[in-house]
């Protein structure tokens, strides 16, 4: 139609225009739609959700596994260290054993060394002792021979002799008031004083004043009876023969020991120089030497006068004989014997 009016020719115009722009507001807003999608499929967080996701359950299931493999480890470790701890204790257990046989070898080699040591001292002793007696068995040999050749050896009497006559008297020798009693002078068997006191006492006073000189006297032997004499003897003779028995012990009847006036003097405590000659040169047997004669004591038989007494030289062996007859025979240096005016 070619006549068409104004009004319908804008209408027309209006119509276009607005069909256009809804025609864009669709493209739009399905482009903004594909848009939304694709952004949804290539979602960085939402694609990394998922696998990160996964792997936490993986590891919350693996978990139990490695901490029991842990425990494990650390039981491992322990007992190892356990082991060390004590392979360690081992070893030191069998240095120390070791040191110990060490020391158990070095001291049983010492003790046999000792041993061996004190066997050949004892043995060099007994050779050294041995030669000593055989020195003195021959210098004694010799005196014999030569008394023998003597002539005039067989005038004067030999104290340490018996007489032919052993028959005992009946009754003590007595000379100017002293009582005598050795080899030549015996004693009644029945004669029996017992200890005497005077001589007791004086024994008791010279012990006193030798403690003040720090020297404890003991009276070790005194009064022997003649039975208990006769006993004596017998086991000397038993033990070293007749002949040595006769020089240093008495026959019964014949000890000055009957007579209760001797003394075998000694120390308590230095038992070991009881009745041998080695108490002369203690102090205890010094001191009596030098002031035993102040108490009315002699040395009864001193040294070098065997033939005069009877008797071997007795350190230990002391006689009561009253102090007026002690200082006398102390002053002159002579023997009981001598003084009365015997043999
Ligand atoms: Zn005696």
């Amino acid at each position: 139609m070619k006549s068409r009016s104004p009004i319908n020719q804008k209408n027309k115009k209006t119509y276009i225009k607005w069909a256009s722009v809804a025609a864009a507001a669709l493209i739009v807003l399905v482009a903004v739609f594909w848009l939304y999608n694709q952004e949804k499929n290539t979602d960085p967080v939402n694609s990394a959700t998922a696998p990160s996701q996964s792997q936490q359950a993986a590891t919350s299931e693996e978990k139990p596994e490695e901490k029991a493999a842990e425990e494990q480890a650390a039981k491992e470790k322990a007992a190892e260290e356990q082991a060390a701890k004590e392979k360690a204790a081992d070893e030191q257990a069998a240095k120390e054993k070791a040191a110990e046989e060490q020391a158990a070898k070095e001291k049983a080699a010492e003790e046999q060394a000792e041993k061996e040591q004190a066997a050949k001292e004892a043995a060099d002793k007994k050779a050294a002792e041995e030669q000593a007696a055989k020195e003195a068995a021959e210098k004694k040999a010799a005196e014999e021979k030569a008394a023998e050749q003597k002539p005039d050896s067989g005038n004067k009497l030999d104290a340490t002799q018996y007489p032919e006559d052993l028959a005992l008297p009946s009754k003590p020798t007595i000379i100017s008031g002293v009582l005598l009693a050795n080899k030549q002078h015996p004693l009644p068997a029945t004669y029996a004083p017992g200890e005497v006191k005077e001589a007791r006492s004086a024994f008791e006073s010279m012990r006193a004043n030798a403690l003040k000189a720090g020297i404890d006297l003991t009276a070790f032997s005194t009064y022997r009876d003649f039975g208990r004499q006769k006993e004596l003897y017998a086991g000397y003779v038993a033990k070293d023969g007749q002949q040595a028995a006769d020089r240093y012990s008495a026959r019964p009847g014949y000890s000055e020991h009957q007579t209760g006036l001797a003394f075998d003097i000694g120390e308590s405590g230095q038992e070991q120089h009881w009745a041998s000659s080695s108490f002369g040169d203690t102090k205890g047997g010094e001191w009596l030497k030098d002031n035993a004669h102040n108490y009315g004591f002699i040395l009864r038989y001193p040294k070098g006068a065997e033939k005069i007494t009877g008797y071997m030289h007795e350190s230990w062996h002391y006689r009561y004989v009253g102090k007026k007859v002690a200082a006398d025979i102390q002053s002159k240096g002579i023997t009981l014997e001598e003084y009365l005016g015997v043999n």
